[in-house]
Order: structure tokens, then C-alpha cells, then sequence
């Protein structure tokens, strides 16, 4: 027997020259390394109510002071500290470099955008809270005397994103909210613009909307944007760059809850309401504006999105 027979024989009786089991290259789909509750931020101090995080334009405006109506019912202001908007823009790049590396999928943040972050579930509900309270709401009576008074007891704060792959534009719709800030958080863009077309109750809400309504609105990063909930908009697709918005729908949950509140009882401020004179345009459902196409689509509202497992998307 040669010695590489011998060699053989001696692997075989030691077992050790059985084939081995391949290994499988094949790839698995690989699960998250973590939870969103894992996530460390870059900047603890944003997360607490501090009047440092706020903008002198909205502390002031908040107090009585000046603020500009930039379109019918829709008032523009600075929000947060120049500081705070580069801690908050920083704390976003950071929190989407860990959810990539972690593949943690984050929570869409209401039920017609896709991409963004839900704010309650990073840690942000007591600076929220605060804003609300102590800022927003006495602004919103102000401003918005007839939806809420000013009871603002509740929110729903997210960042929206947009780019191209992306959301790239917003559909026709009304907030489920009182009053919204709409706050553009900056980075570079073109296109999104803001379109709106009037305020309307649930009643009158496909209603086609008069000249004068239709008008809009182009970001400015580091300001924000107030308008009724139900003030119908949508927003233009982006064209390059990349949009962020952190939205604050404000809500008033007792002052919903009382006789004539609902969003079908047609109020002054709803533009088909008949003390405005003119009759409802019956015949035409609003348009998207801008559409290629003369289709008409229906009017829907934003909500929050459910949270997993709690009902049908
Ligand atoms: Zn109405």
C-alpha cells in the first residue's frame, strides 16, 4: 500500500476524512440588532424644555407679540433656537446612521408618509408637552380662536422626509388636528412647495375651492408654518435635494367632545359655510391642482399611523 493510500485509510477510520456539511452561503434575512428604546442621543439636552431651545420670534409672539399672516390663515414664524434647529438636524442624521446600522425600522409617522420619525417614541414628549402648553396653545387662541380656544391638551409630533426614492410629495388633504406647525427643518432642496385651498368643514370638504383660496407656500428652512388643520393642502414633489419637516398637530380634545365641535357641523370658518353669501360650488369635487391629468380625487385626512398589530393600514 502507498503511503497516500495508508494516509486515507487512516483518515477514514479516524472519521476525520468524512465529507464535511457544506456551509450555507445562502443569505438569511437578518432581523434588527436592537430597539428604538436602545438608541443613545447625540444630544440629551434637546430633550428637555429649556427656552434656550426656542426661537426669540416665538417667545415673543407667544407673549402678544407681532406675528406675520405670510397668506390668509397661514402665519409664519421662527421656532427654534439657531442652536437647537443644528442639534435637532444633527440628532436626525445620527439617529438615521444607528437605525441603518441596526436595521431598525422606524415607526412611519402618520398614515400618508412613509418615511420619518415618530418624536413621542424618541423622548420628546416633555419638551412637546411644554411647547404646547406653554407656547403653542396660548398662540392658538390667539390666531385660531374658533377651533380649540386655545385647549390645546393633546399632539402628535413627527419629522417628515422627503426625497427622491423617497416621499416625494403629499396628497390632498386635511390634519387631524385643531392647528398644525409646520416647522422646515432645512437642508437642500427644490420644489415641495405648500398648496392650499381653503378651509372647510367635513361636510364641504370635496367641495371645489374658490380662486382666491388656491394660493401657496414655499419653505423656508428654520421657519415655521401655522394654519387650521382643516385648511386643505398637500405639498408639490420635491425635484432634488432632500426636505425635512417636523409637523406638531395640535389638538383639543375636550373642546372637541362638546356640542357643535364635530368635524361635520359647518362653521363660520368653513369657506362654503352660508354666511360666506355665495352657494357651494356643488359641481365639481376639489382638483389636485397641478395633476397632469383633470381626474379628481377624493379629500382625505391624515392620521396617525397605527401602530403595529393595532388595526388595518
Ligand atoms: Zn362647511
Amino acid at each position: 500500500m502507498s503511503k497516500a493510500s495508508l494516509r486515507s485509510l487512516v483518515r477514514r477510520l479516524r472519521g476525520t476524512g468524512r465529507p464535511q456539511p457544506r456551509p450555507d452561503t445562502r443569505s438569511k434575512p437578518r432581523g434588527p440588532t436592537a430597539k428604538l428604546a436602545d438608541y443613545v442621543h447625540l444630544h440629551r439636552a434637546l430633550l428637555a424644555p429649556n427656552p434656550a431651545h426656542l426661537h426669540p420670534q416665538l417667545l415673543k409672539a407667544a407673549a402678544g407679540g407681532p406675528i406675520e399672516e405670510v397668506l390668509p390663515g397661514i402665519f409664519a414664524l421662527r421656532v427654534l433656537s439657531d442652536s437647537a434647529l443644528r442639534m435637532f438636524r444633527e440628532e436626525l442624521t445620527c439617529l438615521e446612521e444607528w437605525a441603518t446600522k441596526h436595521r431598525v425600522e422606524l415607526s412611519r409617522p402618520n398614515s400618508m408618509n412613509r418615511f420619518g420619525v415618530i418624536l413621542d417614541e424618541l423622548g420628546y414628549t416633555p419638551l412637546l408637552d411644554w411647547l404646547r402648553t406653554q407656547h403653542l396653545s396660548p398662540l392658538c387662541a390667539r390666531l385660531f380662536p374658533e377651533v380649540g380656544e386655545g385647549r390645546m391638551d393633546q399632539h402628535h409630533g413627527f419629522v417628515v422626509d422627503y426625497q427622491m426614492g423617497g416621499d416625494r410629495d403629499l396628497g390632498f388633504h386635511v390634519d387631524d388636528a385643531e392647528v398644525t406647525l409646520n416647522l422646515c427643518l432645512g437642508g437642500g432642496f427644490e420644489g415641495g412647495e405648500l398648496y392650499f385651498e381653503g378651509r372647510r368643514c367635513g361636510g364641504h370638504r370635496q367641495m371645489q375651492a374658490r380662486e382666491h383660496e388656491r394660493v401657496s407656500y414655499v419653505h423656508q428652512p428654520g421657519v415655521g408654518i401655522l394654519h387650521a388643520g382643516k385648511h386643505r393642502h398637500g405639498a408639490w414633489p420635491i425635484h432634488s435635494g432632500r426636505r425635512q419637516n417636523l409637523i406638531l398637530w395640535l389638538r383639543a380634545s375636550t373642546w372637541r367632545a362638546e356640542d357643535g365641535n364635530d368635524d361635520w357641523t359647518c362653521q363660520p370658518w368653513c369657506g362654503d359655510h352660508p354666511t360666506h353669501g355665495a352657494q357651494p360650488m356643488r359641481s365639481q369635487p376639489s382638483k389636485r391642482i397641478g395633476s397632469s391629468d383633470s381626474t379628481t380625487s377624493a379629500i382625505g385626512v391624515g392620521h396617525e399611523a397605527p401602530r403595529p398589530g393595532s388595526g388595518p393600514t
